[in-house]
């Protein structure tokens, strides 16, 4: 792990979210303790530290030419991913661009490269660390680059939790199911307690091989850390009820449920969710069709339940840039992600009509706090021989969140 030291956190208070329907209210978001623009270290955050180096300054002409000369110096003996939520000033130097499972795995393929720059955030280096092979190096290029979804499931919270399902007597009815957007603690905790981590394109799949682990109709699954694609995924495309799913506070005793509520449960959601696709409403949904006649509404699962609801597509990141793709000229879109990839798909095909759900412009800020300067003092560092921003994962974590991924790999249609 990289070194931590103590240092003061900003708490965000927690905005009301609430936009309920009549039959199903939205629970608020949940409260997550996140470091301002990088400043010092907290120790119960999955990540949001100090990023040290002396970084080039932001206005130097020369960043672009320098990025190139640094590229050039490392050659094959570097490897650049870049996640689709990446600026384009970043985005630009990537060998190879995904989401966090396909440049872990990506990362995987290339055991030449002794430097995997993981243009992205935290966790996803951490998958790509245990994913690599022992000589190659996953280097962050700001280590403030955290995810607050990530951030609002550590693992003493999760630890606590499966203490109160002990109590309750329902542990080992339960699966944990860990979406890949966690800690690697977390996806330890779910490789220790036979679980298995998933992505937002086989969260069903994943979904239904816990599911099948257990008896018909008694099996739980408890489904971390985003509480939007466990329900998004049991209801939407499994055929569970809403009042099947309970959401469990870690900030309250018993996650604010009581032993009845555990116990009649399938879907036992943590309550976490994406800082960004959380913001989207059906508001916007109702608003942009209004906007813009025979618009198609995409939106990712990780967007709140009355959203997927309303929209007419919902996939994962990848399913997004493939349905545009093959999209017809001409057609209109409302998309419900990130916004740095929303911006690069309308500008790469000007054949159609392609608008942010939201009106209010809303990028993922760890994502984008990877920027030129901070990709060009990462490469300058390498090429001269300097190992900065170092990811390692603790061995006993790595072999158990491992586990956890191997079993996701495992699973059919991977
Ligand atoms: S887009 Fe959401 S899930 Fe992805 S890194 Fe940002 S906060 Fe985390």
């Amino acid at each position: 792990m990289t070194t931590r030291t103590d240092g003061p956190v900003a708490t965000l208070a927690p905005a009301s979210l609430d936009q309920g329907t009549p039959s199903f209210a939205e629970p608020a978001s949940t409260p997550a303790a996140l470091l301002l623009l990088g400043r010092a270290q907290d120790l119960g955050s999955e990540r949001g530290v100090e990023c040290p180096g002396d970084l080039p300054a932001a206005s130097d002409p020369d960043l672009v030419a320098r990025a190139h000369a640094a590229r050039q110096t490392l050659g094959s003996n570097a490897f650049v991913l870049g996640h689709h939520y990446q600026r384009d000033e970043v985005i630009d130097f990537a060998d190879v661009t995904g989401d966090s499972f396909k440049l872990a795995r990506d990362a995987a393929n290339r055991p030449d490269a002794e430097f995997i720059v993981f243009c992205g955030v935290h966790f996803m280096a951490e998958s790509a660390d245990i994913l690599t092979a022992s000589h190659q190096q996953v280097v962050l290029p700001d280590l403030a680059a955290g995810c607050s979804m990530a951030d609002m499931a550590a693992i003493a919270q999760v630890e606590e939790c499966w203490d109160t399902l002990v109590e309750a007597g329902i542990a080992e009815d339960v699966i944990p199911v860990t979406y890949m957007n966690s800690s690697a603690a977390i996806k330890a905790f779910t490789g220790r307690h036979g679980g298995t981590v998933c992505t937002s394109s086989n969260s069903r799949v994943a979904l239904t091989w816990a599911f099948g682990r257990r008896p018909e109709g008694r099996g739980k699954v408890l489904f971390l850390p985003d509480q939007h694609l466990g329900r998004n995924t049991a209801v939407s495309q499994m055929g569970f009820s809403l009042d099947d799913c309970v959401v469990y506070d870690p900030h309250k005793p018993m996650g604010g449920l009581t032993v009845e509520q555990l116990k009649n449960a399938r879907m036992i959601l943590w309550r976490g969710h994406c800082s960004v696709h959380g913001r989207f409403t059906a508001e916007n949904v109702t608003a942009v069709r209004e906007r813009v006649p025979g618009v198609n509404v995409l939106v990712h699962p990780e967007c709140r339940h009355d959203v997927v609801t309303a929209a007419d597509q919902v996939g994962s990141t990848e399913y997004i840039i493939r349905t545009i793709e093959a999209a017809p000229a001409g057609s209109s879109w409302a998309i419900g992600t990130e916004l740095n990839l929303v911006r690069r798909l309308a500008r790469t095909h000007p054949e159609l009509e392609i608008t942010y759900l939201d009106r209010t412009v809303c990028f993922c800020s760890t994502m984008n706090r990877i920027d030129l300067p901070h990709l060009v003092w990462t490469l300058e560092s390498l090429a001269a021989g300097r190992s900065v921003n170092r990811i390692v994962v603790d061995p006993d974590v790595a072999h158990w969140a491992r586990v956890g991924l191997d079993q996701m790999l495992a699973l059919p249609g991977i």
